[in-house]
């Protein structure tokens, strides 16, 4: 077949077709990487079909020149499944595939560059990567070990179980023997031999196998039904809901266990993979080295190679955030989205899709089961699980020693400081955290807002200092000696003035708290406590700071932890007897319909990280509005009531789940431009709703909850249908437009949108 229909990594809804050149006649498959010129560029493209004839309209079609892959990167069942997702997204299917692909190999990437032009990000490519180097060391086995010093004859004796190690892991085992390794490298009783690395830093300790426990009922139950779905060999969806702590990690790993005795893979989807260090740990216990780990954290070669293991069946599970989604598992049989509620499965820039919505169409597609997984389903699935589009599967009950903790709330409204300030630390509070050291357990302390104060404010004139670029206040931030003011959703960093810039007078003061203040003012009451931070700031000082942290944790070298929503996901550690909320409210701060459903979220999650192990857990929750219902379902471990009073909210309201909602946004430099573009879009959605689609509402154009953002002014329009073949039949005459361009406008239209912002 000579023609060739390919896929450019373009924002442009459609594909290309370009003439096979005589070589490469058998050995192109669809699902290969080709290197084709387009508008006197070069780019790498996907192929998608083959073809006997060109499409009869055009007349020059010019030749492909390279392919980049000897065998497919996408299997058929990777390649329709993106076909379907790009569909369901309304996004060009180039796109989808380039968020899809592994990273090109060197190798491939210099014998194209010494043939071709190649597309400036490649070029960029090869003169940024070196190939990470390690040293392996081998012991000489024909010298005589008489003479040796003490440190030195350890080094020799680490050789009696492997013949050859690197540096790294020798040293690792042997920190303080650096010196009598460079003398007995000297000598030559080892000899050295630089290699590259192919490592993957999650997996650079050895595994320690652990036995599988006995199930509880609960667990039994979910597992047998689970087990026997997978026999079935057919596409089945499950909620499972399990308190905090049921034991849900033991019902994947018993499922995937199954599942590896049909000789099928798996895919398991995490919401952070950098805090869930302990969840690769235990699988790894459990499946030792089939595990690939895919995080960003990941260099392109270990990318590379994680890919290849997989693709390869080397490695038969794959384990990692929303986009392992792509990963190239031949015969999947269970894909498992673990905290399915998370909103972090969003992808939020570029190609937006959620990752826990897609892992249900693979598994659809690939004909292998879908399990969602958590203590708080997020409206969506329950939903869809009342409609009988997925199987529940309940953990009602913990599965160690102790049941769920008791949560109080406090009132907040009741304590103030003698200066008439909110008192962050309330006595209960403090007398929680004081039992807690008392007892020489571990706490936590959660506030989600980094930075040392919310805002600064001037109490003459009022003014609250804002980021030129945005509509939101600066956070000030405190570091030993100096302060500066900062913007979270920009790069804008300013030292913090003195006097107002409005009125002129020194009257500045701090509104709020955030975590660096509150560890400061922890530190200050418990002096002989030992007090960390975890947040995005500490978790940005190294790579390895936020696994050291949870580590420290772990090994109980922290009494009380302080940190925003990084403390709450997931983490088992089996010392926390006590955990204290600072403020509840906080994401009824944002104007969001799903604000109630985040508090009770967040506050049922961070409450289910104290009393895991040996020791009963204590919570306490500070609210100024301690009688909101989430609040207080959330306080009462009582998902039902929640879940029906805000379902019946949302059905009232036509929100979702019951409706499908689509957001269109604009933005441009000039407040004036965006607005005529939104107001433009939202006249054509609703021109086509009179005609055909009298199911779809309008409501905008409107400004954005945050009208400015990195300079741009922003405009939202949202459209919401009962039937998703009528949104998506208005979405598309949207795309349409934005194709022809908006310009010096940016519209988009993001499909089940998380953040309303
Ligand atoms: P979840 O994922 O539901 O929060 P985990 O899987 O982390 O819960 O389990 C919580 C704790 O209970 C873990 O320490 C785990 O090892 C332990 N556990 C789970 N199932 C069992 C079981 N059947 N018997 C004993 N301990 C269990
Ligand atoms: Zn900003």
């Amino acid at each position: 077949m000579p023609f060739a229909q390919v896929a450019l990594p373009l924002p442009l809804l459609r594909e290309f077709t370009y003439r096979v050149p005589e070589a490469l006649q058998t050995s192109l498959k669809e699902g290969m990487r080709v290197l084709v010129p387009f508008r006197r560029q070069h780019y790498v493209g996907v192929v998608i079909d083959r073809h006997d004839q060109a499409p009869a309209h055009l007349k020059t079609i010019s030749a492909l020149l390279e392919t980049l892959d000897q065998e497919p990167i996408f299997s058929h069942e990777l390649l329709s499944f993106l076909k379907r997702m790009a569909r369901y997204y309304g996004a060009a299917l180039g796109e989808c595939l380039k968020v899809a692909s592994p990273p090109i190999d060197l190798d491939t990437l210099r014998r194209l560059a010494d043939r071709h032009h190649l597309p400036s990000d490649m070029k960029l490519r090869l003169r940024t990567v070196k190939v990470p180097q390690e040293i392996h060391l081998r012991l000489n086995n024909s010298i005589a070990k008489n003479n040796l010093g003490k440190v030195q004859k350890e080094v020799l004796a680490f050789f009696e179980h492997t013949p050859e190690c690197t540096r790294k892991e020798l040293l690792g085992a042997l920190p303080h023997a650096q010196a009598s390794l460079r003398r007995l490298i000297q000598q030559e009783f080892i000899t050295t031999r630089e290699q590259p690395a192919r490592s993957d830093p999650f997996l650079h300790t050895h595994a320690v196998p652990d036995t599988t426990p006995t199930l509880n009922g609960d667990q039994e139950q979910a597992v047998t039904q689970l087990q026997e779905a997978l026999g079935k060999n057919s596409y089945q969806a499950f909620l499972l809901h399990g308190v905090t702590g049921s034991g849900k990690t033991e019902v994947y790993m018993q499922v995937i266990a199954e599942a590896h005795k049909q000789k099928r893979s798996a895919l398991v989807i995490v919401p952070e993979i950098a805090l869930t260090p302990q969840l690769v740990s235990r699988f790894r216990a459990r499946f030792g080295d089939t595990i690939a780990v895919l995080h960003s954290g990941l260099r392109e070669s270990h990318r590379f190679d994680a890919w290849q293991a997989l693709a390869q069946g080397k490695c038969r599970i794959a384990i990692g955030a929303r986009s392992a989604l792509f990963a190239p598992l031949p015969q999947l049989g269970v894909i498992i989205v673990d905290e399915e509620h998370d909103a972090s499965f969003k992808q939020e820039e570029g190609l937006r899709y959620h990752a826990r919505d897609m892992a249900l169409l693979r598994a659809q597609g690939a004909k292998a089961l879908c399990i969602l997984g958590s203590a708080t389903p997020s409206l969506e699935s329950y939903l869809r699980a009342q409609q009988g589009k997925l199987s529940i599967l309940k953990l009602p009950k913990r599965a160690t020693a102790h049941p769920l903790p008791h949560i109080e709330v406090v009132d907040l409204r009741r304590y103030r400081s003698t200066s008439g300030n909110p008192m962050w630390l309330s006595p209960p509070m403090r007398r929680g955290l004081q039992e807690c050291l008392d007892k020489q357990q571990q706490a936590m302390l959660y506030l989600n807002r980094r930075g040392f104060c919310a805002s600064l404010n001037c109490s003459e004139c009022g003014e609250v200092l804002q980021c030129p670029s945005c509509s939101v206040a600066l956070t000030k931030h405190q570091q030993v000696s100096s302060s500066h003011l900062r913007c979270h959703y920009c790069d804008h960093h300013s030292a913090t003035p003195t006097h107002c810039p409005h009125c002129k007078t020194d009257n500045l003061i701090d509104m709020g708290i955030g975590t660096e203040q509150l560890e400061e003012q922890v530190q200050t009451l418990f002096p002989q406590a030992r007090v960390a931070r975890l947040d995005r700031d500490t978790a940005s000082r190294s790579r390895h700071a936020t696994e050291e942290t949870l580590k420290r944790m772990h090994r109980r070298e922290i009494d009380i932890l302080v940190g925003t929503q990084m403390i709450t996901k997931g983490h088992d550690l089996p010392g926390v007897a006590f955990v204290g909320v600072i403020l509840a409210e906080q994401p009824l701060m944002i104007p969001d319909f799903r604000a109630s459903e985040r508090m009770f979220q967040i506050l049922s999650q961070v409450a289910g990280r104290a009393g895991r192990g040996d020791l009963p857990g204590r919570v306490l929750l500070q609210s100024y509005q301690p009688q909101h219902s989430a609040l207080r379902h959330a306080a009462n471990h009582d998902f039902m009531n929640f879940v029906n009073e805000e379902l019946s909210a949302r059905q009232e309201l036509h929100y979702p789940p019951y409706t499908h909602l689509a957001m269109v946004r604009v933005s441009a430099g000039d407040a004036r431009r965006a607005e005529q573009v939104c107001a433009e879009l939202a006249a054509i959605a609703k021109a086509q709703i009179n005609q055909t689609n009298p199911s779809v509402r309008v409501v905008g154009p409107a400004p954005a909850p945050l009208t400015r953002l990195r300079g741009r002014y922003r405009y939202r329009c949202m459209l919401f249908a009962a039937q998703r073949p009528a949104l998506r039949r208005v979405v598309e005459s949207l795309l349409q437009r934005i194709d022809k361009g908006v310009a010096p406008a940016r519209a988009s239209v993001d499909i089940d949108p998380q953040s309303m912002l």
